[in-house]
């Protein structure tokens, strides 16, 4: 499947799009996972994004269209792919679009998650994530805590609060959301691509986009 996976911060886009990858063999593909990386990695591409990124600030968009250009030529994305967190300005979009007709990419349809914000606030300040760059496992103190406090079940590494993921910052990208990001929506409508999917259970999101697909 290739889907473009729309919704706040903290949604639900990450759980959904490894959920989906499961089905079959899509691959999720997260900007912020990949910032992230780069970040630790100490690349120049995390040295340019770092700033931003823990502000709550959105990363240019050029930076952003040099690395989603890139990652959906590799081979892994034949099988399908499930974006997670981009586009995430109208800019952004309109590449994309003229990206996917260069590449011959078709997508299947768009999915706007949609969540109440207070629901959102209280999940991104109770989320921690694995800080291990490969992994990124992410886990909650309240509803999804890891076996060992503070360490990842999955590979062992430490679990951190992201440094976007004080309150201060996180109010910050739930604006810069709404500003930049919630238009995309009536982009997408415009292009009869948009499907929206309220619901706070990921197994609700996932069951209705595969009704969705067929599957
Ligand atoms: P996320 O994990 O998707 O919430 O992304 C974390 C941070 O990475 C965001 O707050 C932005 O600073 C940056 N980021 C991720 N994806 C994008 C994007 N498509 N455009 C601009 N900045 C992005």
């Amino acid at each position: 499947m290739k889907l473009i996976l729309l919704g706040a911060p903290g949604a639900g886009k990450g759980t959904v799009a490894k959920m989906l990858t499961a089905i079959d063999g899509s691959v999720q593909i997260s900007t912020g996972d990949i910032l992230r990386g780069a970040v630790q990695a100490g690349t120049d591409l995390g040295k340019e994004a770092q700033g931003y990124m823990d502000r709550g600030d959105l990363v240019p968009d050029s930076l952003i269209m040099g690395i989603m250009e890139k990652r959906l030529q590799e081979p892994d994305c034949a099988n399908g792919f499930l974006l997670d967190g981009f586009p995430r300005t109208i800019p952004q979009a309109e590449e994309l679009k003229g990206l996917m007709a260069k590449l011959g990419i078709k997508l299947d349809m768009v999915v706007a998650i949609d969540v109440p914000r207070d629901v959102i606030f209280d999940r991104l300040c109770t989320r921690r994530t694995c800080e291990n760059p490969k992994c990124q496992a992410i886990y909650n103190i309240k509803s999804m805590p890891s076996k060992k406090e503070g360490i990842c079940d999955k590979c062992g590494s430490p679990i951190v609060q992201r440094a976007d993921e004080t309150e201060v910052a996180i109010g910050h990208r739930l604006d810069t959301y709404n500003e930049k990001t919630a238009p995309l929506a009536g982009f997408y409508e415009k292009e009869g691509m948009l499907r929206t999917i309220t619901g706070t259970s990921s197994d609700v999101v996932v069951n209705a986009i595969k009704k969705e697909l067929g599957l």
